[in-house]
This record gives C-alpha cells, structure tokens and sequence, in this order.
C-alpha cells in the first residue's frame, strides 16, 4: 500500500528552489518525522484533498483554527457577503467594533482588545505593553510553551530549573535573550525562585494555560491559581497566550475551563475563522496604555482587515450561539482517546495519551508528560513511523511529537472509528 504523491513532490522540488526549505513555515516541511510535505489543493468538511487527489481525514485543521470543519457555510457566506465592500480600507469599520463586543463578551479577562493579524503580533504586543505598563524589562515564560517567532520568545532554557535565557535562533541578541528567565512549566517553586531572585524586575509571566506546542500538556492542579496568586502580590502582568485553547477548550478558552482570570490575554487562530487574524486584550487599565490612548507604540496597516474581520465574526457568533458544539467536540474526542487507549490495551503498549477537550497528544513513551523535560522522553523515531503508517491509511496528523491534534466538529462518530482502525492497524505495523 503507498499512496501516490508524484505531484507533491515535483512542487516540493520546485519550492525548495524558491522558498526557504520549501515552505512558507518549517513544521510543514514534515523534517521531524521524515519524507516530504503534501501539497495541499482543498479541503470540505473534516477532509483534505492533495496535489495527487489523495483524500486525508484532518486531525491538524490548520494548526487549530478550522474547529467548525473546513470550508465551514456560515464563514464562506460570510466572506462573500465581504467581498464587495472592500478589501482593505485602513480606517475604522463597524465590524470592528461588532468583533471587539463579541471577543469581550466571551472572554472573561477581555475588557479591551486590539485586533493584530497574527499570533505572534498578539505575543509580541503584550509583552511590549506589560513592560511599558509595569515599567519594568523582564519576563517569565516556560521551557516547551511557544509564543510566536517574536525575539524574546525564541529562547532555550538551559539543563537546570532555573536559568537564563540562551538565544534559541541565531538573530536573537544576547541582551533580549538576558531579558527572558525560564521555568519548567508546572513548576511554581521555580517561579517563585526566579522572582525571589529580580525582585520588582518581572513586567510579565506569559504561558499557554494548555500546552499545546510540547504535545498537549494540561496544568497540574492549582499551577494557574498559583501563578494568578504569585503575579497579583508581585504586580506582575499574567498572560495567557490562548492563540490555541481560545474559543476551543470552551468559549471563553482555559480561562473559562479553569475558572482563572489573567491581566491580560493573546488570541489567534479560531479568532480568524481562517484568516490571518490575532487579538490581544485585557484590563481596561492595561490596554488604555497602548496607543493613541497610551504611549505604547504597536500598529499594523491591515489590522481590523474588513474581509478577517467577517470571517472571524462568523465563527465566533456561530460558537457563541451554538454550545453544544462544545459537547459534541468532548465527545467525539473522548471516543477517539478512550478508544486509543482501548488500542493500547489491546496490543499491551503503555503509552501517555494527554487530553483537554479537543486537544489531545500520544506520546510514544510511558512516563507521565507534565513538562518540556518528560515530553522528551518520547521516542521519536517511533512517533516518525507511527505518523507515515496513519498518513498512508489516509489520516494526517502534526508532523512532530511536540504538536496537539485538533478535532473538528466536522469529525463524526463513524469518522472517529475509522480514525480508530488506522490508529490500531498502525501501533501493529511500527510494532511488528
Ligand atoms: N502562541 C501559541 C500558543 C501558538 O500555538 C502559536 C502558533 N502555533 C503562536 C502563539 C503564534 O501564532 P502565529 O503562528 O499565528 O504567529
């Protein structure tokens, strides 16, 4: 059995001539696992179509934001209703101001928001407000959590618990890099120690409240209330970046989930209903410092964009207005985890399988994944050969152990059996 992928691989030569390794961003160039990327042409439903007609059943969508399913009716009616508006004005719109109601509408932390057009420009920019709202340089974030490709999120934690930080890209100078402590991520005595140490130096603590960027991994009990505990006495800015779990692990995101509040709070993703589309936002006291209303310079010439806005406001209506997507996303989930697990059973594996909702990660060892440390127990060689044998079976999952997947609500019960096959036939194959 092997798929055909002639097309693919004639476009990959050619895009390796033409573009950085061939892709527009590295973890498509499938270089974790091996092989080369598929081209994708279309997707409807929780399907994908390749370059060679090959048809995939998505449990990546988009990296998160195509939870309705692709080519959702409510968001392309959305779009073309747009598109004779304009493209691009560059000046206030009447969507903007419907976005911005329904952002803090749904979630809780949000009192004001600015729209940016990515993840990153969301992480970038609240951390240049919390320093120039504490007046203070430094940050906290965790070894494993990913923010975007900004400067002073691109950082290595050294070997101990505590360290400082060590440029993780050439391009990142030493002096931002000096400016980012790390910490292992659940571990709040480490925290602790790393504000013991820069006392009234720490403008913010940032992190995913789910990780979804070291494989899935959830908060151990009581490390959000901590952080929320630690960060009101030091005066330091806690800030979720929610660009995955917002809108997806409820409507309100992990903050919802958890029943903890941040300052402040960074979307992407399903915010954008698929369109390049970020948010930051938070206390009213926090945003009021960003410009024209404060003296925190940050802009963006397509920001609000007319046509992302109507796409964003598309999906968030469609799941501010329909909760029982929510169920549905839980319960399909937990069939294709439970059933995961059955698989396991059956073949006397022991593997971890973290979830929160619809998000969710195998981890080919048999450790518990709480931190960046113990995710690195995997083997990776065999999450390589377990990924092909589910890509041939026709199931396309995040080319890296250190991604989640993302159930759609597209995904039904029979498809999760389905998935469920492959999932089994493949543990038998990297096994026999
Ligand atoms: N924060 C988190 C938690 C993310 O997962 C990502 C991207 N996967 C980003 C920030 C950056 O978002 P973008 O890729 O849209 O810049």
């Amino acid at each position: 059995m092997s798929l055909n992928h002639t097309t693919s691989q004639e476009l990959f030569k050619r895009a390796q001539h033409l573009i950085p390794g061939g892709v527009n961003s590295p973890v498509r160039a499938f270089r974790a696992v091996g092989g080369q990327p598929l081209f994708l042409k279309a997707a409807k439903g929780a399907f994908l179509y390749d370059e060679d007609d090959n048809q995939y059943l998505d449990l990546i969508n988009s990296w998160g934001p195509m939870i309705l399913g692709h080519a959702h009716e409510v968001i392309e009616k959305a779009v073309r209703e747009a598109l004779p508006g304009s493209l691009s004005f560059g000046a206030p719109t009447r969507r903007e101001v419907e976005m911005a109601e329904l952002i803090i509408s749904m979630v809780p932390s949000i009192e004001k928001v600015r729209m940016v057009n990515s993840g990153t420009e969301a992480t970038m920019s609240a951390i240049r407000v919390a320093r120039g709202f504490t007046g203070r340089d430094k940050m906290i974030k965790f070894e494993g959590c990913y923010h975007g490709h900004g400067d002073s999120f691109l950082i290595a934690a050294g070997s101990g618990a505590i360290t400082l930080g060590v440029p993780d890209s050439p391009g990142v100078t030493k002096g931002v890099a000096n400016d980012t402590l790390t910490a292992p991520y659940n571990d709040l005595a480490a925290v602790q120690t790393l504000i013991d140490a820069n006392p009234a130096q720490i403008a913010a603590i940032i992190l995913e409240p789910v990780v979804g960027n070291m494989g899935l991994v959830p908060p151990a009990p009581g490390f959000l209330e901590g952080l929320r505990d630690l960060c009101t006495k030091e005066g330091i800015v806690l800030i979720f970046d929610e660009v995955m779990t917002g809108f997806r692990l409820a409507k309100g995101g992990a903050q919802e989930l958890y029943g903890v509040t941040p300052d402040m709070t960074t979307l992407g993703k399903i915010i954008g209903g698929g369109m390049p589309v970020g948010a930051y936002g938070g206390r009213k006291d926090i945003m009021d410092a960003v410009a024209p209303a404060g003296p925190v310079y940050q802009a963006g010439t397509l920001s609000g964009n007319p046509i992302a806005m109507s796409a964003g406001i598309a999906a968030l209506s469609y799941l501010n207005d329909n909760p029982q997507v929510y169920t549905r996303l839980q319960q399909v989930s937990d069939r294709m985890v439970d059933g995961m697990k059955n698989n396991l059973l059956q073949l006397g594996l022991n593997y971890t399988i973290n979830q929160v909702g619809s998000m969710y990660s195998l981890f080919f060892t048999e450790q518990e994944i709480t931190d960046f440390a113990s995710a690195k127990t995997s083997d990776l060689q065999l999450f390589g050969k377990y990924f092909h044998e589910m890509l041939q079976r026709g199931i396309y999952l995040a080319p890296s152990q250190f991604e989640t997947l993302f159930v759609s609500a597209a995904i039904t019960e029979e498809l999760a059996d389905t998935y469920l096959a492959a999932n089994l036939e493949a543990l038998q194959a990297i096994h026999a």
